[in-house]
């Protein structure tokens, strides 16, 4: 990987239908280290869908049942489904230096943030609202009203891009891969995140370890 040492948890969110999906897969074949972290959800499994890959497949009660047992690091209500972020095997993965890739709503990109400051928080646009409709009706795989409160949650959802570190426009497939990667590789040779760099540092110098503009 050339630069970094600590493991790296990158968060993308992005509208519904704005391909956080197809980027991950193709970011995968490029660099078959990054692990997913499967998330948890009460939503019905779509055609192609494979329990414990695409997510865990839970019923509410035991979704439920999994947050009062204090086993999701977040858990958020979106488009009227349940989603969690299981603590495992998230926690270990990052604390043996695994670099981690997770999908989140706006919500549980904002609770991650508190929890892990250093993680990197990127934002995935769609070229336009209509590129969003038309990709959501192609794929086919919610039913129309699901589709529509997707659509109607966009541009609400859109508004957090601010908040992001990174923003990447899904217009061509492997130019928004191209550009992931490249952010994941930067973060990774940030100085903050190369503690072994302090063997180069003069005497009685910190190497800086606070998160960027800080
Ligand atoms: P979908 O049903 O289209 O797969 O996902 C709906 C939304 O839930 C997306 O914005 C997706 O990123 C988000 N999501 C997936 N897993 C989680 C999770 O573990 N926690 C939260 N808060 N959101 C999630």
């Amino acid at each position: 990987m050339g630069c970094g040492g600590k493991g790296l948890l990158i968060v993308i969110s992005g509208p519904a239908g704005v391909g956080k999906g197809a980027v991950r897969a193709r970011l995968k074949e490029r660099r078959p280290d990054l692990l997913y972290g499967v998330s948890a959800t009460t939503r019905p499994k779509r055609p192609g869908e494979v329990d414990g890959v695409s997510y865990h497949f839970l019923d509410r009660e035991e979704f439920l049942r999994r947050v009062a047992a204090g086993e999701f690091v977040e858990w958020a209500e979106v488009h009227g489904n349940l989603y969690g972020t299981p603590r495992h095997p998230l926690e270990d993965w990052l604390a043996a230096g695994r670099d981690v890739i997770v999908e989140k709503d706006i919500q549980g990109a904002a609770t991650l943030r508190k929890l892990y400051p250093d993680a990197v928080y990127v934002f995935l646009l769609p070229p336009s609202l209509e590129t969003l409709r038309e990709r959501m009706c192609r794929r086919g795989a919610d039913s129309p009203a699901a589709m529509e409160r997707r659509l109607v949650a966009a541009p609400g959802e859109l508004a957090q891009v601010v908040h992001y570190d990174y923003a990447i426009v899904n217009d061509d497939l492997d130019e928004a891969v191209s550009r992931l990667e490249a952010v994941i590789v930067a973060e990774k040779c940030r100085v903050a995140r190369q503690p072994e760099l302090a063997r180069w540092a003069a005497p009685g110098e910190a190497v800086a370890s606070g998160r960027k503009g800080e």
